[in-house]
């Protein structure tokens, strides 16, 4: 048996257990027998992740749970091939990435960016359980709160375990957030609203669907809030955006004429 490398009580993360980076942060969470997965990657990490499973003596049949932070392809790719070896396990997500996975959207998910001649394969797949805010996840004597955090993308999700919260991509260890991009129906505004709960409550450790597990901090959060807070005036967001004051200021001057001075 491969020791198992636990970054909390019962929690396993799969990259600090392989040592390596596999791609999205890919959770595993157990009580007793029974273990879930938070998100799992593209399809071509599967094998490795369920021998890293296996060898960590979790039986396979045990897995009640797979849940999705939400429908990007980066998280969800490999869910319809690790279903195939895990029946029981009853896949989650938000309504709205239960829709998005059964009719392969490739837009929304970033299967497909055509501009950068980005396309890769999008497996279709039936989220069997939609949750939404305040709905509980129960395996064994372990509950996970669901919370809607919307921003990135509508579908995004979080999960809180105790002092834990499972914070996909609404905030990374640099004080990044997950992509802004209107065809990904990210929305600054629930963005802000999102980061701010996740500022206000009381989890210690924040467990990102990217890069390293880090300490709640909120002066670092509000950081990361009042840079969001300009996007919302710059041009440089597009339709995400709520207003360019600039212009405002070209309406009174073309009220007045161009004015070399003040240009
Ligand atoms: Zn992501």
């Amino acid at each position: 048996m491969i020791p198992r490398r636990e970054v909390f009580p019962q929690v396993i993360e799969m990259n600090y257990q392989a040592r390596r980076r596999l791609g999205c942060c890919v959770y595993l969470v157990y009580s007793g027998p029974d273990w879930l997965l938070i998100d799992i990657g593209y399809e071509d990490t599967v094998p490795e992740i369920i021998d890293l499973i296996r060898g960590m003596d979790f039986q396979l049949a045990n897995c009640k749970y797979l849940l999705a932070s939400h429908a990007d392809v980066d998280h969800v790719q490999g869910l319809a091939k690790i279903k195939e070896v895990l029946p029981n396990a009853v896949t989650v997500g938000h309504p709205e990435a239960v829709e998005l996975l059964n009719s392969t959207d490739r837009i929304s998910t970033y299967a497909e960016i055509p501009a950068q001649g980005i396309s890769i394969d999008m497996p279709q797949i039936q989220l069997e359980r939609p949750v939404n805010e305040g709905d509980f996840i129960e395996l064994g004597d372990k509950k996970l709160k669901v919370w809607h955090t919307p921003g990135h993308t509508n579908s995004q999700l979080s999960f809180r375990l105790d002092n834990l919260l499972f914070s996909g991509d609404n905030l990374f260890r640099d004080g990044c957030v997950g992509n802004i991009d209107a065809h990904h129906g990210s929305d600054i505004p629930d963005f802000i609203k999102s980061l701010e709960r996740i500022r206000d409550c009381d989890v210690e450790w924040l467990l990102p669907s990217h890069g390293p597990i880090f300490r709640k901090d909120a002066i670092m959060i509000q950081k990361t809030i009042d840079r969001l807070e300009t996007y919302l005036h710059m041009a440089d967001f597009g339709t995400c955006a709520i207003d360019w004051p600039l212009l405002e200021e070209w309406d009174n001057e073309l009220l007045k004429g161009f004015d070399e001075s003040q240009a």
